[in-house]
């Protein structure tokens, strides 16, 4: 006797194995490393397949809920928004110099921004106090 219910079990463990795959799949895609980020999201591709395997009811929703934290916990490439490793100097996938960006406080007023690296050297002009200062005088 077949019954639909027999498959129950079956479809359960397709879609637990299909999405902890794709987790893993989907986390080396966005560039996600081990220790990135504390706790328990510092998991690497491996770690959120595994504990998808094991948990898949806490791991797997807790993965989506964290996803752009990890995708964005990446230094990306200015030019085409590509992950790039720590400290590359070239983009691998549109090959542009990958430029860190520095957190920057005006002297004067106090307002934060992000500059380029290869501003640091100049004069900049606060958004806020249109005030003009060199720029490594504002870095943080
Ligand atoms: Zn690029
Ligand atoms: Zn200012």
């Amino acid at each position: 006797m077949d019954d639909i219910a027999d498959y129950f079990p079956l479809m359960i463990i397709v879609l637990v194995l299909g999405t902890s795959f794709w987790v893993f799949i989907d986390a080396n895609k966005i560039g996600v490393k081990a220790g990135q980020l504390s706790g328990l999201k510092g998991m690497g591709p491996a770690g959120w397949l595994f504990s998808c395997l094991l948990l898949w009811i806490i791991a797997f929703p807790y993965y989506l809920a964290v996803r752009e934290q990890l995708k964005f916990a990446q230094p990306r490439c200015l030019e085409c928004g590509g992950v790039v490793n720590e400290g590359a100097r070239k983009c691998v996938h549109c090959g542009s110099i990958v430029e860190r960006m520095f957190d920057v406080c005006c002297p004067a007023c106090g307002e934060k921004g992000q500059l380029r690296e290869s501003r640091m050297s100049d004069e900049i002009e606060c958004p806020a106090c249109k005030r003009v200062f060199p720029a490594a005088a504002a870095k943080v």
